[in-house]
């Protein structure tokens, strides 16, 4: 993005994307360039006061400000403050509006000034203009930077006139009908700048309409695959049920003439964006009639509402649970209506909106319907503070922001209301992170970066250490720790994690990174082999035993070894036909020899190897352990005294050297076994869970058996850090009174 300085006036701003004629989605299509006379007469028809005169001049100078400067479409640029100001002859605005979109590049752009402008169209429409510019400019310096920034000054810009916003709308929704013109890379950024702080700020402001056209274009650019699904999708089911429609359509209309009430019934088909929305939030198709058409019911006044209510739900069966009165208690945008779904006709479920006309207005065109200036009421901005609820929170969400320095502090108050379905998040250098509620550490840390996600070991949350799997709340800051060591994240995150784009890299992750770590026990394994049988391995002779492995690459070898499903011997042999497998038995692996810096070392069992611990009693960092490969299972971990060892005397290749590679600041937890005989009195068991649980042991599972009418045997599976810690319980049991003997089993 390039600054650009007042003299450089035939380039168009380089962040206006180029008028098309052609409009899209909603836009009415025009043949040619709107012509003056057009934009008077769309204002005289909802204004037979306006000051005809003046837009005529607006017009005159903006046309001759712009000049001979062109759009990147080849439009002369003028077309563009056009059509914006034409979006706004449709939210029925005033002419100091209308006039200001006319103007509103002409600041920037041009030679024009403030003054001039003040001089030939008064303050009041040079202030508009000016906030524009403001803006504009804002926008442009504040895009590399925190995007917290941005938003607050783009409010704070309104603090002036809730106008210069509503300029601002159209002038995006102008921009974004006509992205096509633009670079790819700017598309990308103008359509997510839009769905991330337009779409929702129009959503706030009641103008439903501009909202869901804002997201369509944006989603169309972003996810043109998923847009194109969800269209097509909806069409089919749109055709397959139209006399569906009409049927509802015309017995709700008759049914509500019969009682006397006239009312005005439609279907209405509900949007792409918010229906893959809820098919990302909730995972879930969209099959029946209700999740692609919603019907609308505008009666003459609220009294009738309720009566058409009554109608309705005595006709037909209501869905439980659905039904809304926001007519008695209005959204904080101002928005009316009363919400409730029957089972209608064809036992389809049916989703209905009942409202008055006025209330239709406020939810389609929201703050902008009340902006239009009335005889008497005083200028736009006194009439709305009277009057409209959306305004009462847009100067309240003002008032915050003057008050307050820091965007944190903003956060906290406004983009809690404004984005109430987003927490936004921090990273220690100020970026923001915008994810879905209920997000967590993990989430942030693959919406920061993959490689951060995939390494991800721990955080500190507003400087204090907490779990990854903490849920965010807003104006957290959050860093996240990461380690070389971990090369793929554990598995169980992908549970853990709610966004699909960390979902994705876990699985990724995990997937790959599992078979990294098969093959590389499968070339241990080999290694290992080869080398007690003094024999040489190379990678170019295995190379040319593939085919009698029937396997198409050493990977696979490797990782077939390392998964049990080929034995190391079979590969010494398939490379070297004549190789004896030499008979051995091992017992009790490497005793009191020197620490083997071949071992394999052994994190825990979430870091991504395939491992795991003794079915009977387990493992934990202190042990002196052996790992033993099995067929698919990978390393079963055996503290080294286990008897049951025994049973794989007979397959040396199976024997593993391993060790632990735990470090005390480690909060993973390890299976331990401990056989307790105690006392049978009332409470016993409830004094030695106190016991561990004080000392911070996790019971895993318990049983018991009586020995004696006077003991019993309990036999309780432990979560523990180490040995250390596991000896540290046994100790503490061993005091109790009602503890008679305390011993850990192995196997
Ligand atoms: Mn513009």
């Amino acid at each position: 993005m390039v600054e650009r300085g007042r003299g450089q006036t035939q380039t168009p701003a380089a962040g206006e994307a180029a008028t098309a004629v052609t409009a899209v989605g909603k836009a009415k299509p025009r043949q040619g360039m709107m012509r003056q006379y057009d934009l008077v007469e769309r204002v005289r028809s909802y204004n037979p006061d306006t000051d005809e005169d003046m837009l005529n001049r607006a017009y005159v100078y903006a046309m001759k400000a712009h000049g001979s400067q062109t759009r990147a479409s080849g439009d002369p640029y003028f077309s563009h403050p056009l059509e914006v100001a034409a979006i706004l002859t449709d939210l029925k605005l005033d002419d100091a509006t209308i006039a200001a979109a006319l103007l509103h590049d002409t600041i920037e752009d041009t030679e024009a000034t403030r003054a001039e402008i003040d001089q030939i169209f008064g303050s009041e429409i040079g202030a508009l203009v000016e906030g524009l510019t403001k803006l504009m400019r804002l926008e442009l310096v504040s895009r590399e930077a925190k995007q917290a920034e941005n938003l607050r000054k783009l409010l704070l810009a309104v603090a002036d006139d809730v106008r210069v916003l509503l300029i601002k709308l159209a002038d995006r929704l102008h921009n974004m009908r006509t992205l096509d013109f633009m670079r790819q890379e700017s598309r990308r950024r103008i359509a997510e700048e839009t769905l991330d702080i337009y779409a929702p700020l129009a959503g706030r402001m009641g103008m439903q309409e501009m909202r869901e056209e804002l997201e369509e274009l944006a989603f169309r650019t972003l996810d043109p695959d998923a847009h194109g699904v969800v269209t097509q999708r909806l069409t089919t089911l749109a055709d397959r049920n139209i006399n569906l429609i009409s049927e509802i359509e015309a017995q709700l209309s008759s049914n509500l003439r019969n009682n006397g009430l006239s009312a005005r019934v439609f279907g209405r088909r509900k949007k792409p964006f918010s229906i893959w929305t809820k098919m990302e939030r909730k995972s879930i198709g969209f099959e029946q009639l209700s999740d692609i058409f919603g019907f609308r019911v505008v009666v003459g006044d609220v009294a009738d509402c309720y009566r058409a209510l009554g109608i309705v739900h005595t006709t037909w069966p209501v869905v439980p649970g659905r039904f809304k009165d926001y007519i008695s208690t209005p959204k904080q945008n101002d928005y009316r209506s009363i919400h409730t779904t029957v089972i209608g006709p064809g036992k389809q479920r049916v989703e209905l909106q009942i409202r008055t006309a006025a209330m239709d207005q406020i939810a389609e065109r929201g703050i902008a319907a009340h902006v239009f200036y009335k005889e008497g009421v005083g200028s736009p901005t006194e009439f709305l503070k009277r009057e409209s609820n959306a305004f009462a929170w847009l100067s309240h969400t003002i008032g915050v922001l003057s008050q307050s320095a820091n965007p944190e502090e903003f956060l906290e108050h406004t983009k809690l209301e404004l984005f109430h379905d987003q927490v936004f998040c921090f990273t220690p250098k100020g970026k923001l992170i915008a994810l879905p509620r209920h997000a967590n550490v993990i989430d942030f840390a693959y919406a920061v970066h993959t490689d951060v996600g995939s390494s991800a070991v721990g955080c500190k949350i507003n400087g204090k250490f907490a779990p990854l799997s903490s849920e965010l709340q807003n104006g957290d800051e959050v860093e996240v720790l990461t380690s070389n060591a971990q090369s793929a994240p554990p598995s169980a995150w992908e549970a853990l994690a709610i966004t699909g784009k960390a979902r994705a890299a876990i699985r990724r992750a995990t997937r790959s990174a599992v078979r990294d770590q098969y093959v590389g026990l499968g070339r241990r394994i080999v290694e290992r082999l080869f080398g007690r049988a003094k024999i040489d391995y190379a990678d170019d002779k295995l190379r040319g035993a593939l085919a009698r492995l029937a396997r198409s690459s050493i990977e696979d070898v490797m990782a077939a070894v390392g998964h049990g499903e080929i034995k190391a011997s079979d590969v010494a042999r398939a490379m070297y036909p004549d190789y004896r497998e030499e008979r051995v038995t091992r017992r009790g692996g490497r005793k009191d020899g020197p620490r083997n810096p071949s071992a394999i070392p052994i994190h825990g069992i979430n870091s991504g190897l395939p491992v795991k611990f003794a079915p009977n009693g387990g493992a934990v960092p202190g042990d002196r352990i052996v790992g033993i490969v099995s067929a698919g299972e990978g390393i079963t971990i055996y503290p080294i005294h286990s008897p049951e060892l025994k049973d794989f005397e007979e397959e040396p290749e199976r024997w593993l050297d391993v060790r632990w590679d735990v470090d005390e600041t480690n909060s993973q937890r390890f299976p331990a076994r401990i056989r307790i005989e105690n006392v049978n009195e009332p409470g016993a068991l409830a004094q030695i869970a106190t016991v561990i649980a004080e000392h911070d042991g996790n019971i895993d599972n318990v049983s018991m058996q009586r020995r004696s009418p006077d003991f019993t045997e309990t036999t309780i599976d432990l979560g523990v850090y180490d040995l250390k810690h596991l000896s540290a319980i046994i100790a503490q049991l061993r005091v109790k009174s009602v503890v008679a003997r305390v011993e850990r089993v192995n196997g």
